[in-house]
């Protein structure tokens, strides 16, 4: 029934990125949904690092995954223990080349989850939405799909959050507008604070996106990709913009350089 939750959570050079962060929303949507994990929050982080250990990886994604266990029928009560499992591996979501030139995206006729429904804010394993607006894109030669809430505002893209700059200020959708409070999307308001970007949360439309100087996504597994066409239209200069590419470099840095050791 997609009665279950997950998390991505990446790991460089054997540490985990912000697992902290990761584990407090998994947990979260888990009291959320009235799903118990069967392990403190602790001892669920100790299994992701001996799962990082165990893969012999020194770079990777992990898929933390509970759903609820086992029964023919919607009652979530007579299920009697819920199932985590955790797998360690490589990912790749794009072609490597968009991030030198930029993604072109296309808007789904799908619209995001409403709030008031599969709230957008809780990763769960209903996905369904996310995938029918995916294949659109792929449909279409995209190869990410920009997500409207049913306002027509933007919510986020399948498995990212989005970013535009204009006029030097750096903008995101609130997570009220229907999109996933995303571990990635914080890291890159932090890095603004940090940078003395301004940055801001603001409720944007397809005009908005279309008039950006600049356009960027963030995600776990897609870390930070500049955005370059949506729907046909070029985005600013159609290349990667100066404030996108200092953002991304200081998120490398970060990546490349924090996190919990395994
Ligand atoms: N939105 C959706 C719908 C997602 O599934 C994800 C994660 N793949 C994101 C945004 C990005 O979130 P995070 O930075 O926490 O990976």
């Amino acid at each position: 029934y997609g009665d279950g939750i997950f998390e991505g959570i990446r790991f460089y050079n054997k540490r985990v990125f912000r697992l902290e962060d990761h584990m407090d929303r998994l947990y979260n949507c888990s009291h959320y949904l009235l799903l118990d994990i069967p392990y403190t929050q602790e001892e669920l982080s100790n299994a992701v690092c001996e799962t990082v250990a165990a893969s012999g990886l020194n770079d990777g994604y992990i898929r933390l995954v509970v759903t609820r266990g086992g029964n023919l029928g919607l009652n979530p009560f007579n299920c009697k223990r819920s199932c985590v499992f955790i797998i360690a591996d490589k990912i790749s979501l794009y072609d490597p080349d968009v991030y030198e030139n930029g993604l072109a995206l296309i808007t789904s006729s799908v619209r995001r989850n409403r709030p008031d429904t599969v709230c957008p804010q809780v990763k769960s394993l209903n996905y369904l939405n996310n995938i029918l607006a995916k294949m659109e894109a792929v449909r279409q030669g995209a190869a990410e799909a920009l997500m409207l809430n049913d306002l027509g505002n933007v919510a986020e893209c399948t498995g990212d959050n989005i970013f535009i700059v204009k006029d030097g200020t750096v903008f995101t959708p609130p997570v009220t507008d229907g999109c996933l409070d995303g571990i990635t999307r914080r890291v890159v308001l932090e890095i603004c604070r940090e940078l003395q970007i301004p940055a801001q949360e603001k409720t944007m439309n397809r005009f908005t996106i279309t008039c950006a100087d600049e356009c960027f996504l963030t995600g776990t597994a897609a870390e930070c990709v500049p955005v370059t066409k949506l729907d046909g239209y070029q985005l600013g200069s159609g290349k990667i913009g100066p404030v996108t590419a200092r953002i991304l470099a200081r998120f490398q840095e970060l990546a490349q350089t924090t996190g919990t050791s395994c």
